[in-house]
């Protein structure tokens, strides 16, 4: 059995990156089974860029340590889906993620939840307005459906927004929200019918490298062999990423979200208060089509680490915000709330592209809050990648994505 990609051989891509040459030598002979290409974590990312992989004949293996799909992050993320970001290649990468979730349901019969509810960013301060009105060039630049309005135009949108001091916002009614958890179990029951293998409960413990070249990948329950590796083990990304010897800047940083009772309908868009209050940057809230309102906060300053146990600051903190921005909400009753990681870069973009010093090694990591919407996007063009098949399009979002990057700037919406 070759381990060699069946689909056209990867090239040479991404600023330098290295693709396998040959994936031949001992080494699938020593393997107990052999496929083109390993994905290391069934999350956000790792799910949907198997589903791809799969579906052009890549013989494909997720290695995941949790009982099923989407179990990592991906189940904490509130399933907010918006192209609305300051960076193009995010902006690219989820304009087509929302063409696949939101076409899913009638290609596939299968619903995501997707809801087409927009999403508005919301101005209390002029520094707001001015900073989402600069973003709107690019934002429009590109193409997207956004545009600003003022505190009257959103009002109509948003009725029951706090009117006090209400300057405007963006509203981009393209944007919308989906399952996670639904979409991770949807992705992996296609990839395996496309011919993608899972084996679940098992832990990536090592990579087989050899003469600068990815081999394996090792488990608590056995080895594999591959010419091409994926990490896409999210928050976990650099402890892969250290198996390989490379030094990946991912650092998992805590969010608290919730959710509420059910309640009658008063609410379309996922809304955004860019307003620091407190210990928190943003909030940001949707209504459920079961009523549920579902929020998050953006710490300030960051909480770096692995702890996910909620807080006792998180309600007292994030009910403050809630009743500011929408007084409505005072009556809503929390019913529980959670804390999950976000693989933070220092720029707030993702990491993706071969590693250089290792041949087959490929990185597909840092999503910070976004892995949910970029997921199905960017495991498309991880695909191409993996195929050599990059379109002019791929290029640039992965020159723009490169690990080598220099890391300069910062998302403005993250
Ligand atoms: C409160 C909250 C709200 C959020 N809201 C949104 C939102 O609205 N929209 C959005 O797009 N994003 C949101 N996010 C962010 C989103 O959850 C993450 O960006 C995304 O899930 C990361 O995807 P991933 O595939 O990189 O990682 P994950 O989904 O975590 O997948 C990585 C997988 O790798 C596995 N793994 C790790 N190490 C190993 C190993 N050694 N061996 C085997 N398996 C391994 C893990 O078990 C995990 O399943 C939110 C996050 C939080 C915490």
């Amino acid at each position: 059995m070759s381990a060699a990609p069946s689909a056209k051989r990867p090239a040479r891509e991404a600023r330098g990156g290295r693709a396998p040459e040959s994936c031949g030598g001992d080494w699938p002979k020593r393997a107990a089974r052999s496929y083109d290409v390993i994905v290391i974590g069934a999350g956000s990312v790792g799910t949907p860029t198997a589903l791809f992989l799969a579906r052009r004949g890549i013989r494909t293996l997720v290695l995941e340590r949790a009982a099923s799909a989407g179990q990592g992050s991906n189940k904490e993320a509130i399933g907010g889906l918006r192209a609305t970001h300051s960076d193009p290649a995010k902006i690219r990468i989820v304009l087509r993620s929302i063409e696949i979730i939101s076409s899913w349901q009638e290609r596939h019969g299968q619903s995501l939840e997707w809801h087409k509810g927009g999403y508005a960013f919301a101005a209390y301060a002029r520094e707001e307005e001015t900073a989402l009105k600069e973003l709107l060039v690019t934002q429009q630049g590109l193409g997207l459906n956004i545009q600003w309005l003022d505190a009257k135009g959103l009002l109509e949108v948003i009725p029951d927004l706090n009117p006090d001091g209400l300057i405007g916002g963006t509203f981009s009614p393209d944007d919308g929200h989906a399952s996670p958890l639904l979409a991770a179990q949807v992705f992996h029951a296609e990839a395996v019918r496309a011919g993608a293998e899972f084996r679940f409960r098992e832990n990536v413990t090592g990579l087989m490298i050899e003469g600068g070249r990815v081999r394996g990948v090792k488990t608590d329950r056995g080895s594999y062999g591959a010419g091409v590796v994926i990490d896409a083990a999210g928050a976990w990304g650099a402890e892969i990423a250290r198996m390989a010897g490379l030094d990946v800047p991912v650092r998992p940083d805590s969010h608290e979200g919730a959710v509420t009772e059910p309640v009658a309908r008063f609410l379309e868009p996922m809304v955004v208060d860019i307003h620091p209050i407190d210990a928190s940057a943003s909030y940001y809230f949707y209504q459920h089509a079961t009523g549920q309102v579902i929020f998050c906060i953006t710490p300030q300053p960051s909480l770096w680490g692995f702890d996910t146990r909620e807080t006792s600051s998180f309600l007292p903190m994030v009910a403050r915000r809630m009743v500011r921005i929408m007084p409505r909400l005072k009556n809503l009753r929390v019913r529980r709330t959670w804390r999950g990681l976000y693989p933070m870069t220092p720029d707030g973009a993702p990491l993706a592209g071969w590693a250089r010093d290792v041949e087959g090694f490929l990185l597909a990591v840092g999503m910070c809050g976004q892995g949910f919407m970029m997921g199905p996007g960017l495991g498309e063009m991880l695909a191409n990648l993996v195929q050599g098949e990059l379109s002019a399009r791929d290029r640039e979002m992965l020159e723009l994505l490169s690990p080598y990057r220099e890391f300069k700037g910062m998302e403005k919406l993250k």
